[in-house]
């Protein structure tokens, strides 16, 4: 007996495949060759029950719903002012490659666009005899709950051809933002975009953070409460990139999405959310994710405003 969830979630993911508008990221070589018929629903509660439908269990690579992720390991790391004085927390309407760092500092508008995420990936240094990025990949597996990999041919094809995110870590270490190797930061988040997921993975995640930072199946304390406020309110503000006014405007939950097609939403205090289908809108955003995120989003009065 399939529960009313299960049954509402099936007939969305199938109304929703007839969407084929947008093509999949053509940026990186390695993703233009995914399969823009891959489509996932999954909706997965602070108590750990996950509802999935179509392809929940198909790899993809994270790309920048990796960002609030490493933001959050900074943040735990260093402190919410030593954060702040590298990467600020305003929406900058930009796309999500833009070169925009403040005039004088340098100082990158948020942790969501390229340049704030690698000035993030540049503070997290190794610690107890792991590197930087084991670090970094250690805490998405907590999030996810299992232990998560790097895809080595995404991490090939965009360290081979990142010639703008280069760019943008050079930038930022003659400003200062960042403070030593700019190539091992820049090479440290092309990794952390290479990170290999499946849309049951992120609804986990997503469910995490709706939990105050609490892992609902393994109970582990991934962050602290102030980090989840931190990382939820950067992504309701900025996290669609120059989509996020209207987005938050529809939807009104804080969301991320990334060009590996993935689309990660959380209602705080009761739902992770994520979507799989790789065809990209001109944000590069996934088409149906969007359109699926908006449908759960009206239909089952998810909007953090409602009725009282
Ligand atoms: N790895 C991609 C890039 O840096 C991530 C961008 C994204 O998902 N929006 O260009």
């Amino acid at each position: 007996m399939r529960s009313p969830i299960e049954r509402y979630l099936r007939d969305l993911h199938q109304e929703l495949s007839g969407l084929k508008d947008g093509v999949p990221f053509q940026g990186i070589p390695a993703m233009a060759d995914a399969d823009p018929d891959d489509f996932a629903i999954c909706l997965a509660t602070v108590d750990g029950h996950v509802y999935e439908v179509g392809d929940s269990r198909t790899d993809f690579t994270i790309q920048s719903i990796s960002k609030p992720f490493t933001y959050g390991l900074a943040l735990e790391d260093h402190g919410l002012d030593a954060v702040d004085r590298k990467v600020d927390v305003e929406p900058s309407g930009d796309a999500f490659n833009e070169i925009s760092l403040a005039h004088d500092t340098g100082r990158p508008a948020n942790a969501m666009i390229n340049a704030g995420a690698i000035a993030a990936a540049s503070l997290i240094k190794g610690s107890g005899g792991r590197d930087g990025f084991a670090r970094i990949l250690d805490i998405h597996s907590r999030f996810a709950g299992r232990s998560l990999d790097v895809s080595e041919r995404a991490f090939a094809s965009e360290s081979a051809t990142g010639y703008r995110n280069r760019a943008l870590a050079h930038l930022l270490r003659s400003f200062d933002i960042i403070e030593d190797d700019p190539e091992r930061a820049v090479e440290n988040y092309f990794r952390q975009c290479s990170i290999r997921v499946n849309a049951r993975d992120l609804a986990l995640m997503g469910a995490t953070l709706a939990n105050g930072g609490r892992q609902p199946l393994t109970g582990e304390q991934v962050v602290d409460l102030e980090t989840v406020q931190r990382m939820l309110s950067v992504m309701l503000t900025c996290g669609m990139y120059d989509d996020a006014g209207a987005w938050t405007s529809a939807v009104g939950l804080p969301a991320k999405s990334g060009v590996g097609g993935g689309l990660m939403a959380v209602l705080p205090g009761q739902l992770g959310i994520s979507v799989y289908s790789p065809a990209l809108d001109p944000h590069g955003s996934s088409v149906r994710g969007i359109a699926a995120v908006r449908r759960l989003s009206a239909e089952m009065g998810l909007h953090f405003v409602k009725a009282a």
